[in-house]
């Protein structure tokens, strides 16, 4: 028989106890919600698990959450009849942190409380919150489908380590108990636990269950009655129509599905209804998290069919470039045996990607093009977080790329700073009189880019560049070669042609010098025969002696740096 065992915490685990337990005190609350979105992933785990499997529900089929508590104890419980846990799983999942980006994450905190709250809530939380308020945690589980006697209880103060044993119990599911460190008591009240339920946890669509308390007038005291009332409205968030919604239901939706901690930047709620029927929920967040570019990385997308959870990430639901959206699509359409091999080639899967693709640049455009201040802030907001993903769409996207070029934002000479707030149209709409081209220049750094040799005539004539410095641009261009009828151009290519910004006076001028340096260019050719395919005598320049371009049809200089580095 099993015995009990003690084991020590992930060191990550150990740290990110400490650090929360701190920073996070002024929104204790959240352990509440954090506990009941766990139990209610557990109740969508065993649903999708029982779709092929119904013998796992036994007798036991009304999925539900039941919070009580117990003054006299000073403990507060949270019951699920979910998916419950193996001893294995237990050990792994309240032991270890097994997201990406922890290493990451880790990196960045810095030791000043407020910064770091602002970075555990985006890391997320989840279980371990339970020790803001709790000095130990006891967990009671049982997984679906093993015996009474294969319960496993995990017990923790939240310092150096955990133990595990093996106990007898009745029902599947999880019993968080939460030993409440002094001074909490306050939580130990009805009126309390339900009016944070109501706050952060309203849009469970499970039913969350309180025992109902009554005024005894004999006993002049209020009584615990064995009669269960639902607290919350208990109805899937997104299947609800949407004047029945508050913005903060759909902020605490958001945090549920999303595991993220701050507000959203925006969101889109659609039912679909034609070919292919669908309810969508999409979500932009404020921040980027710290895997966008883990090439691993699955989608933010959960699928539902007909209410009945059936995966996270559903990659195929979104194009790669907008993988930081996140959300809930319901089909009334694909089976509810659907596997992943299936999404891939089901056609209203496609009709869902590209009706989502359509919502989301749909609400991007919305700020993008509006006139509210803080719409506009919103998007630039948006464009420093996610920006560079985008970008990728102009490639990926062929269908969409016209509406995407329209919300690339850039820097340029026009403002001459770091902040990438050109749209093209702007650039278009400030062109000199006579310019038929869209000019830039790429480098590694906006310094490199700002005091490119390549600008100086563009300076001169006052003509606007486009100063490109992510690593996704060079790729980028190689799709985006025209905008509104306009050739885009690096300044960096040889033969630059200014048409018409060149006046006949210039031309003539420059025929002049040309023939007269002739013979200077003849022995610098030579001089270089190997090293330089071509000499010529530029006009470009003010104020540098020379520079080096690349031929018309060659790799910029940029990129080959790039693919240098690449190893290429
Ligand atoms: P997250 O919910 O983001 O995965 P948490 O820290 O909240 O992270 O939970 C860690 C893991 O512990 C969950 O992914 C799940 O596997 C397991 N877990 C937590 N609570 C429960 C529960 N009530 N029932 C079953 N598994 C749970
Ligand atoms: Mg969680």
């Amino acid at each position: 028989a099993d015995t009990k065992q003690t084991m020590g915490f992930q060191a990550e685990v150990k740290q990110l106890l400490q650090l929360m337990i701190h920073s996070l005190y002024s929104n204790k609350e959240i352990f509440l919600r954090e506990l009941i979105s766990n139990a209610s992933d557990a109740a969508d785990k065993l649903r999708f698990e029982a779709i092929n499997n119904d013998a796992l529900y036994g007798n036991d089929t009304e999925l539900k959450i039941k919070v009580s508590f117990n003054k006299e104890a000073k403990t507060i419980t949270i019951s699920d009849n979910g998916i419950g846990m193996s001893r294995d799983e237990a050990i792994a999942h309240l032991g270890t942190i097994a997201k990406s980006g922890t290493k990451e994450f880790f990196g960045k905190l810095s030791g000043d409380q407020q910064a770091d709250a602002a970075l555990i809530g985006q890391f997320g939380v989840g279980f371990y919150s339970g020790f803001i308020v709790a000095d130990k945690i006891t967990v009671e589980t049982r997984r679906a489908g093993a015996g009474a006697a294969d319960g496993v209880r995990w017990e923790s103060t939240g310092e150096g380590d955990f133990s595990v044993e093996q106990i007898d119990k009745p029902n599947r599911g999880t019993d968080i108990i939460l030993h409440l460190r002094d001074g909490e008591e306050e939580l130990l009240s009805s009126w309390k636990l339900k009016s944070i339920i109501r706050k952060y946890s309203d849009h469970i669509s499970l039913p969350i269950v309180m025992n109902k308390e009554e005024w005894d007038a004999e006993k002049k005291e209020t009584v615990v009655k064995d009669e269960l009332e639902t607290v919350n409205q208990a109805s899937a968030l997104w299947a609800r129509s949407k004047s029945d919604i508050t913005p903060e239901q759909y902020e605490e939706f958001y945090k549920h599905v999303s595991h993220d901690f701050s507000a959203p930047l925006t969101y889109t709620h659609n039912r679909v209804e034609g070919r292919s029927e669908y309810t969508q929920l999409l979500y932009i967040p404020a921040k980027a998290p710290f895997d966008l570019w883990d090439r691993n990385k699955r989608g933010g997308i959960k699928l539902y069919v007909k209410r009945v959870f059936i995966m996270d990430d559903a990659e195929q639901l979104m194009p790669t470039y907008l993988r930081f959206v996140k959300g809930v699509i319901d089909s009334a359409d694909l089976p509810l045996n659907v596997s992943r091999e299936i999404l891939q080639e089901s056609r209203d899967v496609k009709a869902i990607r590209e009706g989502s693709t359509k919502r989301v640049l749909g609400m991007l455009e919305e700020l993008a093009n509006a006139e509210e201040q803080d719409k506009k802030d919103k998007y630039a907001a948006f464009w420093k977080e996610f920006g560079q993903v985008l970008k990728e769409g102009v490639g990926e996207d062929a269908a969409n790329k016209d509406r995407l070029a329209k919300l690339l934002r850039f820097a340029s000479t026009h403002g001459d700073t770091e902040e990438q707030n050109v749209a093209l149209a702007d650039y278009v709409a400030r062109m000199k009189e006579g310019q038929d081209k869209i000019y830039y220049v790429t480098a590694e750094s906006f310094k490199a880019a700002k005091n490119s040799p390549h600008l100086e005539i563009f300076r001169k004539k006052g003509v606007e560049v486009l100063l490109l410095t992510d690593r996704v641009d060079e790729w980028m261009l190689s799709f985006l070669t025209e905008f509104d009828g306009k050739e885009l151009v690096s300044v960096a290519k040889g033969g630059l042609d200014l048409g018409k910004l060149e006046d006949e006076a210039e031309k003539k001028e420059h025929e002049e010098t040309e023939t007269s340096y002739k013979e200077l260019v003849e022995k610098m050719k030579g001089a270089l025969a190997d090293k330089a395919k071509d000499v010529r005598v530029t006009f470009r320049l003010t104020d540098s002696p020379a520079c080096l371009v690349a031929d018309e049809h060659e790799l910029s200089g940029n990129l080959l740096r790039m693919l240098k580095a690449a190893g290429q």
